[in-house]
């Protein structure tokens, strides 16, 4: 079977993709790879959650640095910017350059990413933070596919009903939280 190294979000956003593929005979390498997620409680929440799906399909998942501190640099003076905005950008990149980069040191070739079958994310954000990750690490490759098309959007809201995954409720760092 051939395999990708497959960055990944959470569960939720991940659990229509990992099925596409496995029916495609490719079996996806979970890389767990967010440490833009704040606080410390809610990464391990969203990881346990991820970690509980791939052991229940017998799939390697990968646990990368919660180093918060070298997100917060990577994004620095953007903290006022809006969804989908420059620091979302920073943060794609900041991610999806260490997952090619933890590709090629481990011998894998192919790299893609579960952000973009979020409708909340700019897939062209997404896409241009994959390429420069595949320019930045020479061997590697950016699977650019559109996780939204060929029914993955209606599957993915079935699997997250059907599996019962925690709710989360925003996307992640401290800066996208609601203000109270
Ligand atoms: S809003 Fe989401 S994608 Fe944007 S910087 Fe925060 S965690 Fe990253």
């Amino acid at each position: 079977m051939e395999k990708i190294v497959l960055h990944t979000c959470c569960a939720p956003c991940a659990s229509a993709i990992i099925e596409y593929l496995l029916n495609q005979q490719i079996e996806p390498i979970i890389y767990y790879c967010n440490p833009n997620i704040y606080p410390i409680d809610e990464y391990e929440k969203r990881k346990g959650e991820i970690t509980r799906h791939a052991e229940q399909l017998g799939l390697t998942i990968i646990d990368d640095d919660y180093n918060h501190e070298e997100w917060q640099n990577a994004v620095k003076g953007l903290e006022c910017e809006p969804e989908r905005g420059k620091r979302c950008l920073e943060c794609f990149k900041y991610r999806l350059n260490r997952t090619a980069e933890w590709a090629v040191r481990n011998g894998y070739e192919t790299f893609t990413t579960t952000l973009a079958s979020s409708r909340w994310k700019l897939q062209s954000q997404i896409d241009e933070a994959g390429l420069q990750a595949e320019q930045n690490h020479p061997g590697s490759r950016y699977w650019n596919k559109n996780w939204r098309k060929g029914g993955l959007s209606e599957r993915r809201s079935q699997l997250i009903k059907e599996l019962g995954f925690y709710n989360q409720t925003y996307c992640g760092c401290e800066y996208s939280m609601k203000k109270p």
